[in-house]
Parts: structure tokens; sequence; C-alpha cells
């Protein structure tokens, strides 16, 4: 090759065409380093065939300056990366990113200077630097990462250094990781696990593309069954991926995993520190890391020996990703296993529609696991009437969950109880003039917070102090806390049950891995009672004396009124009812309701998941909402109200009249205003058969707007807001 094509990582810029200068050998995949003015950009040498761009005579191409001394992106990788690109209508160069670790990763450099405390306290202790010390604690990082951790500046930790209560040390970066060992300890599989287990290894020495739903109600083993497949693929020395939803549930992961093949696997997500990713990524890319353990971005990691993806929890709707590349990491990895040409598992105790449909007509196959592990029984299900049996006023659990807490105290067992929603309470407001406390960045209430006696809002992160006064009539002692956020719940428990010990978990308070595995290590040494906590603790967690689970608010999650919510509802709640008696205790569950004849109430407490199953998915055939149809949203959104307006409603009279094809809007968002800009929204709704990326490309190709309006399509949207 004397001329090569990139794709740099500049998403405003396409294919670039370079010389490859004499001694350099690249080919398709190579990650190289390419000039462009006087700066250096890294890109990766991509078949010129399929990158249209303008011809370049020989004479006027620069020559790249290196390529690294790492193996190739393979092809499959390649088209994955084109595929994602082409089918969220996203720049090539923000899909290639995600395949790629920071430039410090692509050098060969094999250690690195790292820092942590000595534990000596400095002459002068100013209140930054005690700040500073008691948070990073026994944390080790770079300067900056310490910096961050500390919540000073640079300079601050630079000032510890040089007293020495912070200290350097070099750290080997490239150590390899230790092995898993298949057959480290291999459990004992009753009948139907053992026969889904032999299924999937032969899917796995087959090494050809067949995706397969995993269908368990929690508890009933399917991680075991899994792991069997992952062990065939570290049998045949090939590597396997597998996907969690949140970095919080990666501890009780990691813990099986290690029961399991004798060490840890390796993990990729936000949490990492720089050195962590270095060395992951290297270690994937060379093929010696074998099992992968990661958040959604470790999918478009360079994986060259990939012989098997994992999607835990596949149902959950935080594999979507929201920002950037607004891509469903479920959905990529199902192209993924294809172009590797791989099996893959989505495994769900209650699988999304999408999934089902999918084994309805063929596509995937259905491994259904029907008993609960062990012979434990499934948890009674019940029911509480909010307007029957009310809690008393300023108050939120019912006299009988009341009672059921009580019992359980006495019995020694531990309860759960759960609502999704943060803080104190979800509204301010006062009570002499009506005043409501709004984000001033988004259509938004400010959140209550008791634990930092702050308001926050949860879209933006905006915070203020809670004022003694009201800001409008500046009454004082005026502002009242109106519903229930999970610290009032708290709150209420502890005026309830002076004596029991209770743990609030949100993001809040388990922001880590760490405090992950401190929550479950206090909850197995029974230092916990009651546990009250949002969707965090819905999943992952196995806790034998765990045997009632409290639903405080049922109706919550339907107020929204998109598309899932009634789906979302059933899941969100069958999964936290999956925490109740999970060893030999048998669980409850009370779910707190305001109508209890409400179908995913009904089916909750029947235990009817095939009916309401089959009554969500007619009612999406019969609106033609995917999986019957396809939707596709367009978000203008910009500082400038006027302009964002300006913008929606020129895209809007752009809009292609197509059979089969609607457009709604433009209408303002639910979220009219976030983080400080005026968003507008399209809605376009079609049948499955129309080609609905490439007709919005060409649509929005015929629009201009000024630089200051964004203009994002999120195809298959998630999010309504
Ligand atoms: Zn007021
Ligand atoms: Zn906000």
């Amino acid at each position: 090759m004397t001329r090569a094509r990139l794709i740099v990582l500049n998403s405003a810029l396409g294919p670039l065409d370079y010389r490859v200068p004499h001694g350099m050998t690249v080919e398709p995949g190579s990650i190289v380093v390419a000039p462009l003015g006087p700066r250096q950009l890294i890109g990766v040498v991509w078949e010129p065939e399929r990158l249209k761009t303008e011809e370049v005579g020989d004479n006027r191409l620069r020559p790249l300056i290196q390529a690294y001394d790492l193996p190739p992106l393979s092809a499959p990788l390649r088209r994955l990366v084109e595929w994602t690109a082409d089918y969220y209508l996203a720049p090539l160069a923000s899909v290639l990113r995600m395949a790629l670790p920071s430039s410090g990763a692509l050098e060969g450099a094999r250690s690195i200077t790292e820092y942590r405390a000595t534990g000596q306290i400095p002459e002068r202790l100013t209140p930054q630097r005690a700040q500073a010390l008691e948070r990073i604690g026994d944390r080790q990082g770079l300067i900056r990462e310490l910096g961050i951790v500390g919540g000073v500046s640079d300079g601050v930790i630079r000032g510890l250094v040089k007293t020495g209560a912070i200290e350097a040390i070099e750290v080997t970066i490239d150590d390899p990781f230790p092995l898993p060992a298949p057959d480290h300890d291999p459990p004992a599989l009753e009948p139907a696990q053992g026969q889904a287990a032999a299924e999937l290894r032969d899917a796995v020495d087959a090494r050809t593309f067949a995706p397969y739903l995993l269908d368990g109600v929690t508890g009933s083993g399917k991680t075991e069954v899994y792991f069997e497949a992952i062990a065939q693929a570290v049998r045949l020395g090939r590597q396997a991926l597998v996907l969690l939803p949140e970095i919080a549930l990666t501890e009780p992961f990691l813990k099986r995993f290690a029961a399991r093949f004798g060490c840890d696997p390796v993990p990729w997500h936000s949490g990492l520190r720089q050195s962590q990713r270095r060395r992951a990524w290297r270690a994937i890319a060379s093929g010696e890391a074998r099992v992968v353990v990661g958040a959604r971005s470790a999918l478009f990691l360079p994986y060259p020996k990939l012989g098997l993806i994992v999607v835990d929890e596949a149902h959950e709707p935080s594999f979507k990703q929201e920002e950037g590349v607004q891509y469903h990491a479920r959905d990529v990895a199902v192209m993924r296993a294809k172009l590797e040409e791989v099996p893959i598992i989505l495994a769900s105790a209650t699988p999304a529609i999408e999934s089902r449909h999918m084994v309805e007509i063929g596509t995937y196959k259905e491994l259904r696991l029907p008993d609960r592990y062990g012979g434990a029984r499934l948890p009674d299900m019940a029911a509480l009437d909010m307007l029957q049996d009310p809690p008393p006023r300023g108050r939120w659990l019912a006299p009988e969950l009341v009672r059921a807490l009580e019992d359980n105290l006495a019995a020694g067992e531990q309860s759960l109880l759960f609502l999704n929603r943060r803080g104190y309470a979800p509204l301010t407001l006062c009570r002499h003039c009506g005043y409501r406390f709004q984000c001033p960045n988004c259509t938004a209430w400010m959140v209550e917070h008791r634990f930092t006696r702050r308001l926050a809002c949860h879209h933006c992160g905006h915070m203020m102090p809670v004022p003694n006064a009201c800001p409008e009539c500046k009454e004082e002692d005026a502002l009242v806390a109106c519903g229930p956020g999970v610290e009032r719940i708290a709150d209420e428990v502890k005026a309830l049950f002076p004596e029991a010990r209770t743990a609030i978990v949100t993001s809040d308070t388990i922001w880590s891995p760490a405090k992950a595995a401190e929550f479950v290590a206090r909850m197995e040494g029974g230092e916990i009672d009651i546990v009250i906590g949002t969707q965090l603790v819905t999943k992952g967690y196995h806790f034998p004396n765990l045997t009632l689970v409290g639903v405080v608010d049922a109706d919550l999650g339907l107020a929204g009124g998109d598309l899932r919510a009634a789906e979302r509802s059933f899941q969100q709640i069958r999964q936290v009812s999956g925490r109740a008696g999970r060893g030999e205790r048998h669980g409850r569950v009370l779910v707190q309701t305001h109508d209890p004849s409400a179908r995913v109430i009904q089916a909750l407490v029947s235990g009817d998941a095939e009916g309401f199953y089959a009554a969500e998915t007619d009612a999406r055939r019969e609106a033609a909402m995917p999986p019957f149809g396809r939707l596709a949203a367009i978000i203008i959104s910009s500082e400038d109200q006027a302009e964002a307006t300006a913008t929606a409603r020129a895209i809007g009279r752009g809009a292609p009249r197509r059979e089969n094809m609607a457009v709604f809007g433009p209408a303002p968002a639910p979220l009219a205003m976030l983080r400080g800009r005026h968003r507008l929204r399209l809605l376009v709704h079609a049948s499955r058969a129309v080609p609905v990326q490439d007709i919005i490309r060409d649509w929005l190709a015929d629009v201009h707007w000024p630089r200051s309006v964004r203009v994002s399509v999120d195809v298959d949207p998630y999010s309504f807001l």
C-alpha cells in the first residue's frame, strides 16, 4: 500500500487520503498517526472502496507519521463500525472512537507514575488539603484523577506531593491478567439447566451466528447456565464478552465469576482508572484477556478471537445510550455476533417484547428455565389498595405493609422497600405563596436531598442550598416537601422502628463497585434490617435472609405514558419481587397502588406474565408500534428559543411524504428545556418496510441551520422526553 484512506478521530472530518512512507507497512484496520495542518490525529486505515471521498493526486498527499505496533482492527469490527454509524445516523469517527482507547494506551510504555497518600500529615494543613487527603483515602491514581476524587485542583495535589503527604510510585501496567480456569468449580446443574448449558456449549463449538434468549424467572440459575458457555469459549482459546447494564452490578457478578473460574474477569467500565483502562484495552486487543465483563461501551472493543457474547438483564433500558451515538447495546451486540459469526445469549427474567417477538418469528431460539434453582418457591404477591387502606396523613406506608415490616423485624429477617425516586422529596413549594422550586436550566422540579441539604436537578445536576426563606414572598420557614423520595421513606421507617438498622441504596450512596461490595457485605453479615432503594436494588443481588419486599408506589412508572411504560413497570416490579425469599425462607411482596384493577397490577399479583405480554404485544401490533413498526425522533435544540423553533419548523416543512410513514410535530419536547437548551421534537412513525434512516438522511441534508442549533436523530428511541 502506498496510499492509505483513513477515518480520523474527528467527527467533523470525512475520510482523508495519505501517503504511506517507505519502511512503513499498513493494512485495513491499522491504527496510525496522521498530520492535519500543524496537528496530529489518530486514525484507522480503511478499505478505500468503502469510503467515498474526493480523489486527491499522489503529489498532494502528506505522509503518515507513525503506525502503531498493535494488531489491526478486524474486518468484522470495521463492518460493525460502519453498520452502527449507518443505522444510528452517527459520524463514523464517533463510533470508531468507542473502539479505541486514549492515545496513551496506544504507546508501548510499560510503566507509568501514579500517586497515593503516605499517611503523613503536612505541617501546613489547609482546609483544601485536609479535604483532599480525607477523600483520597487509600486510593491511587494520576495527579488529575486524585484531584477529581479530592475535589481540588491539580496544584493542591502537587503541593501535597512536595510535603511528602502524597508519594509517587511506578506502576507496571501491562501485567498479564490471570486466565480463568474453565473447570475450576463447575456447579451441579439441574436437568433443565444442564440441557440449556449443553446446547449453548455446542453453539460455542459450532462458531456460527446463533442468537439465544435465555429466559427464566429470577433465581432459576441463568448465570450458572451461561457460565458453562463461557467455560467452553475459554477451553477453545477464544474470548467471551459479558455486558451488564450497570457498573454497580459488576460486584456480585465478579464474586460469582471468581467462585466458578478461580479468578476475576477483565472489567471494562467508566469507573476504571486510566492505567487500568490502558492495561485492559491492550490485553483485549492482544487476545490475552479471555473474559471481559463490561458496560455497553465494552461492545466496540477490538476482540481478535471473540467466541461468545452474553447480554445479561437484556431487557434493561440502560443498554440504550442517550448521548453521543444513540445506540442500543443489546441490538448492536446481536449485530456484532452476526458479523463475528459467534453465538449470543440474551439473558433475562423479564424479556423485552422486542426479544420475545424475535423468538416468535423464529429468529432467536428460546431456552427456558422453568423453576427456581434448588426448588425455592416464588414469593406471594398482594396488592395494597391505597384508597381502601391509606397510610396516615404525611406518611407513605400503608398499615398492612407496616405490620408486615414489624413481623419481619421480630423474626430477624430482612426487608426491602422499593421506590424509584432518589432524594427526600420530588417537589418543594412555599405554603404561603405557592412558589415551586424549578431548575433554571431544565423543565424540571428541584429535588430535595436532605443528607446534603441541597436541592438538585436530576437532569442537569444543578444544585442549590435549601434557603430559609421563600425566594418569592420572603416568608421564613414556609417551605414544604411534597411527595416521597427514598430518603423520606427512610425517615418514616426510622420513626416507626427506631431500633431497626436501615440502609439507603441509590446512585447517591452506591456510586462505585467498592461501595456496592460494602453494602453486600453488610447485608450478608446481617447488619441491615430494612433496605430502602431505587431500581439499583432490583437486580443482581442474592440475599437469602431477605423475605419481604414492599413496592411503595407501583403507579409511579405508569405516569410517563410512553409506549413501554406498562412493560417497564411490570419488569421492574417483577425484578424487585425476585429479591424476596431466594433462600430457604419463603418470600412475600406487597405492592402499594391506587389502581389495583390496572392490567399491570393484576398480572403481577396473579403471576400471569404470559397474559400480560400477550395483551401488551397485541396493543403494540394494533398501533403498529415497535417491534411491529418503527420510530425515530428528531430533537432540535438551541440556547436561543426562536432559533430552535425556526429550525424545527424548517425541518417540519421539509418532511417528505411517503406511504406508510407519518411525521408528527414539531412540538416542544416534554423536557422543553434541558441544560439551558430549548428543545423541540419531531417524531417519525413508519412501517417496518420503510427505509427510515435513508429518508431522514436525505431529508436533513436539504435543510440548513445555524451552528448554534443541534439536530440529533434518535433511531428506535427509548426515552420520549
Ligand atoms: Zn412564598
Ligand atoms: Zn436542570
